[in-house]
Parts: C-alpha cells; sequence; structure tokens
C-alpha cells in the first residue's frame, strides 16, 4: 500500500509536530512516520528550558496553552565554585528575557493532540528505513510489513540516528566534547529557586527544575561509566559534595527515578537539506545539552521550514526552500558556538591550565557586566 499526502514528516519530536502542525493550519496535508508508539513519545523527559523565541512561535500558533498554564518563567541562574557562589538574574540583562520551564514530554503531548485536531495524520511504531530524496518518497516497517508514503515534500525530523539524515549529501561536522554527564531525574523538589551550576574539582554538577514534584540534576562522570553503578546513595552524595552543601544549604532528596549517560558531542550537516528533503531538530543538527539549546533550534527551524513550504505550495515561490540551510546554519552555529563556550565553563578536565582559565572566567562572569549581558543574551536567545 502506498500512501499519498502532501507533506511527509519523520519523527514525532518537536521539530515534526511543530511543523506538522503549522502546515494543518494552513490546509496543507500532513503524515508523520513515527517509530515509537504514543505512550512512549509522550513520556520521553529530555527538555524542559524554552527560550523566548520557541514560547514566541508556540504562542503565535496557537500551540501554547499547556505552557502557558503549566509553565513557569525563569529567569536566575547562579554558579558556585572555589570562591562562592554568585547569582545572575538574566531577566535583567542582555535583551531582558527568561525561559519557560515546561518539560518536553508535557509539550509533545500537548502538540500531538492539536495535530490530529488539526486533522494530522500520524503512523505510530512505523521506522523509516529508506529515503529517496529526489522523489520525496520513504519506506517504513511497522507491525504489518513494509510500507511507502510519498508526498511533494519530505521532512526529516527523526533525530540525530534517524534515517533522514543519511540521505543528504554533504559535509558533516562533527565533535566528541570529551565530557559525559550522568542525566538524572529526581522525584523531589527543587532545592534551590535557581538553575545552579556547580563548579568542583571531582567535576561539574547542575541543578535544573522541571516541575514541582521533579527535579533534573546532572553529574559529570568517566566516559563509558555505567549508570547502574550509580545507587542513589552515590549519587545524592557526589551532589552534596559538588553542590557543596555543607556551605550553602541540604538537597531536598527523593527517589532517582531516571538516570542515563549522555555524551556531550555536537553532529552538524551542511547543507540541511537535498532535493525535495529537509532535516530539522536533531536530525539537522544535534547539540550537547550543555546550553539547552536542541528542543529550541528544532522548534526554529521547524517554523522557518513551515513558512519556506507554504510559499512554495501556496504562494509557488520555492526561494525560501532554496534558502532553509542558509537561513538556518548561521544560527545553528551560534548556538553551537556557545554552547562549547558552557562545556568549557563548566567542566572539570585534568589540566591546570584550563582550571585557572576557567576560573577567570567566572571572575569575569561575577564581576563584568559587559561578561554577563554575553551571558544572558546567548542563554536565553539564539
Ligand atoms: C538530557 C537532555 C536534556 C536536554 N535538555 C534540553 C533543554 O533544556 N532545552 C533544549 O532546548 N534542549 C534540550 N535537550 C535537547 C532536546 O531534547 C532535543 O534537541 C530535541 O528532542 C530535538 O527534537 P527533535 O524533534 O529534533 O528530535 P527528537 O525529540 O529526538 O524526536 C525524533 C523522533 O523521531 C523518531 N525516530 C527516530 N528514528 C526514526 C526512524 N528511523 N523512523 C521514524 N521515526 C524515527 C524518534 O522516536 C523521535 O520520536 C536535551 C537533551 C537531553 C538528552
Amino acid at each position: 500500500m502506498v500512501d499519498h499526502t502532501t507533506v511527509l514528516i519523520a519523527g514525532a519530536g518537536p521539530a515534526g509536530l511543530v511543523l506538522g502542525n503549522l502546515l494543518q493550519a494552513q490546509g496543507i496535508r500532513t503524515l508523520v512516520v513515527e517509530r515509537s508508539g504514543r505512550e512512549q513519545v509522550q513520556t520521553r523527559a529530555r527538555a524542559g528550558f524554552l527560550g523566548p523565541n520557541s514560547a514566541r512561535i508556540l504562542t503565535e500558533h496557537g500551540l501554547a496553552s499547556g505552557m502557558i498554564h503549566k509553565g513557569r518563567t525563569h529567569g536566575v541562574c547562579a554558579f558556585r565554585f572555589e570562591d562562592g557562589e554568585f547569582e545572575l538574574d538574566y531577566s535583567r540583562l542582555g535583551q531582558g528575557e527568561v525561559h519557560t520551564v515546561y518539560p518536553q514530554q508535557d509539550l509533545v503531548t500537548d502538540l500531538l493532540a492539536e495535530y490530529l485536531d488539526r486533522g494530522g495524520e500520524i503512523r505510530f511504531g512505523a521506522t523509516v528505513t529508506d529515503v529517496d530524496a529526489g522523489t520525496a518518497t520513504l519506506r517504513y516497517r511497522d507491525e504489518r510489513g513494509e510500507g511507502v508514503a510519498t508526498g511533494r515534500f519530505l521532512a526529516g525530523c527523526d533525530g540525530s540516528n534517524g534515517a533522514t539524515r543519511r540521505a543528504v549529501p554533504g559535509r558533516r561536522l562533527t565533535q566528541d566534547h570529551g565530557v559525559s554527564w550522568l542525566a538524572l531525574l529526581a522525584e523531589a523538589p527543587q532545592s534551590m529557586a535557581a538553575v545552579t551550576y556547580a563548579i568542583h574539582d571531582d567535576g561539574f554538577a547542575g541543578h535544573m527544575a522541571r516541575s514541582p514534584e521533579v527535579t533534573r540534576y546532572y553529574l559529570q562522570v568517566p566516559s563509558g561509566d555505567d549508570p547502574e553503578a550509580w545507587t542513589d546513595e552515590r549519587i545524592w552524595a557526589a551532589l552534596d559534595t559538588r553542590m557543596r552543601t555543607a556551605e550553602f544549604g541540604q538537597l531536598k532528596q527523593g527517589p532517582v527515578v531516571e538516570r542515563r549517560i549522555v555524551r556531550l558531542r555536537s553532529d552538524v550537516a551542511d547543507p540541511i537539506q537535498h532535493d525535495r528533503l529537509f532535516l530539522a531538530g536533531d536530525a539537522a543538527s544535534l547539540i550537547s545539552p550543555s546550553a539547552a539549546k536542541g528542543a529550541n533550534l528544532a522548534i526554529m527551524e521547524a517554523e522557518v521550514l513551515a513558512t519556506a513550504i507554504v510559499s512554495a505550495l501556496l504562494h509557488d515561490d520555492e526561494r525560501p526552500l532554496a534558502a532553509y540551510s542558509r537561513t538556518c546554519l548561521p544560527r545553528v552555529w551560534r548556538a553551537q558556538e556557545f554552547s562549547r563556550w558552557m562545556i568549557d565553563l563548566l567542566h572539570t578536565r585534568d589540566d591546570d591550565f584550563h582550571r585557572a582559565l576557567r576560573r577567570a572566567r567566572l571572575h569575569g562572569l561575577r564581576d563584568s557586566r559587559a561578561h554577563q549581558n554575553f551571558f544572558a543574551e546567548h542563554y536565553v536567545g539564539i
């Protein structure tokens, strides 16, 4: 059986679902082909910090009711290091903008419900196995066997290990940043009002609110560490040390309900389009989570791509589509550059020179308004 639609979308993450919603709103038919089941898509906890551009896109396109009702704005972050603690109220620095804290799985749940309401079609449990960019065709495998779908355009939103990016010839600029995190979700309320970055010779530790009941923590760990070797006791002990709780107050502890290793990697395709295939989100550019940019880039690219497809289909103008890579890649590289800056700021390497530079950078951030404005502008914006 061959499915025909106008725009085929591989992947139901933030990129694919924002794109699908924007196109359906313009009366353009879409079909999403998604490897996982609906339950899995709606419970995958990853991002939580949405920048103002993402909030604008979601609001302008009628996708923000959950974020508005359940999300919380956040405008302060704190740094702890050997010389004490300082806070940056970034809502009063740079462009004076804030994050909205809204868990990615809640956003995806909202986007999916709205997409179906707008008449969007989706195949769950269907893995894309082969992609033809010239004819905008993809083959997929699901429990019924092999399927084929075709469209006028094809959007590759199937993440960094998906099938679509292999169909785009060109350069791949990759970087392993040499750092791994143990990414944790604890069933515990947040311990500090602000996102807190702790810089310690044992390694980085991070604290980020997710919801009133759940807090995300990160611990820098050696590459290749087994997450199961990190018991709850070991995790809270490491957090206590690195967060310097003896000096700054205890953490509110609770059971650790998710622990996974995240290697901090970047992987940027250039270009991010080929023939009738256009990549968006992690499929186009994987970025380390050190500056919380991945979901924000995905939403930005989905809007740029939707606008370009609308221009091609409804106004017979393919120029925005032709310029898609040129429009997105400079923003991708600004995000990559800041993400790398954060990696250097936060992490401990076995190198005294790097430690001294890191301390100097923290002093700059603590004492210089120019450094603080640079940080604030890049931290919330792209
Ligand atoms: C621990 C962690 C914390 C993070 N925190 C933040 C944050 O605070 N802020 C932020 O902006 N970003 C953050 N990120 C990054 C963010 O989660 C990703 O950048 C975002 O999910 C990218 O969205 P996407 O739609 O491109 O891809 P994904 O969310 O990965 O969605 C891709 C979809 O494609 C499907 N798929 C994959 N392969 C196939 C296939 N062959 N066929 C069909 N479907 C397929 C997958 O099942 C998935 O549903 C974080 C990431 C991690 C790991």
